[in-house]
């Protein structure tokens, strides 16, 4: 039987700067090279959210305009997307995309944008510009899955690297999250530079753009295992690809910056 996966591209037209597109392209390469189906679907202001016809959820980022743009619209759909979200479908959020799955992001000049209050943070805009490349070591416990989903996972690396943008500082006022690590080069949720994204379900927020997943293979492979978990409630081991292109840029880029 072959197995499919649905992709929910949030505001494609809207949210996707720096690449962000690239993760889309990532996800459904690798998962085709494994024989798995994928489908992806736009989900923008006129489209209907069924739930549990999503596996992957993938918002981007964008300027506070473009956000402005589809915060109205979001509220309509956040009640399905947060169900799914609880019954473990994934998702990957950047930047603009991540903010608006706090509760909410403050941008300078306007009313706040609320969001979908699934992560347990906020987000304002302030003076500091976070832009660069940025490299983040794995939280060991997110490592661990990762490495856990492989027949062999030979040595795949303990960091994410890749590039971030942004005057959004995100700060958290719960426990009930992880980070998806520690930055080691660049700032990652604010100007402390201490840690990187949010991890909470099966659900990702980050700031690195880039895009995120070609560089970094290992966490488009967790993405894809957890999607079909949440499908077929087992995914069985993935088979290695061969990565020596990418894993080689990862490392490239790792030893420019640190
Ligand atoms: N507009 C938001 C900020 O500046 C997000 C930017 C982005 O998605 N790169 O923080």
């Amino acid at each position: 039987m072959t197995k499919k996966l649905t992709i929910g591209y949030l505001y494609p037209e809207y949210m996707n700067i720096y690449g962000d597109t690239g993760n889309i392209i990532t996800l459904k390469q690798r998962a085709e090279a494994r024989g798995i189906e994928i489908k992806i679907e736009a989900i923008s202001t006129d489209t209907e959210l069924i739930s549990n016809t999503v596996d992957l959820y993938f918002f981007g980022g964008g300027q506070d305009e473009q956000q402005v743009h589809v915060a109205g619209d979001l509220q309509r759909i956040a009640p399905t997307i947060r169900e799914d979200l609880t019954q473990g479908a994934v998702a990957l959020t950047i930047c603009g995309g991540y903010q608006l799955f706090g509760k909410f992001y403050r941008p300078f000049s306007q009313e706040d944008l609320q969001g979908i209050n699934f992560f347990p943070a906020e987000t304002h805009a302030s003076t500091v510009r976070m832009i660069g490349n940025i490299a983040v070591e794995l939280n060991p416990k997110l490592y661990n899955e990762i490495k856990n989903i492989y027949k062999n996972a030979g040595d795949i690396p303990h960091t994410l690297i890749g590039f971030e943008n942004h005057s959004g500082q995100t700060t958290y006022n719960s426990e009930e999250h992880q980070t998806i690590g520690k930055t080691l080069y660049g700032y990652g949720n604010d100007e402390t530079k201490q840690f990187e994204g949010c991890w909470t379900h099966n659900a990702f927020g980050s700031y690195m753009h880039g895009s995120l997943l070609p560089k970094n293979p290992h966490f488009a492979d967790y993405l894809i295992y957890k999607a079909l978990e949440y499908r077929y409630k087992e995914a069985g081991q993935l088979q290695n690809l061969d990565d020596e292109l990418e894993y080689t840029a990862h490392r490239a880029m790792l030893s420019r910056l640190i």
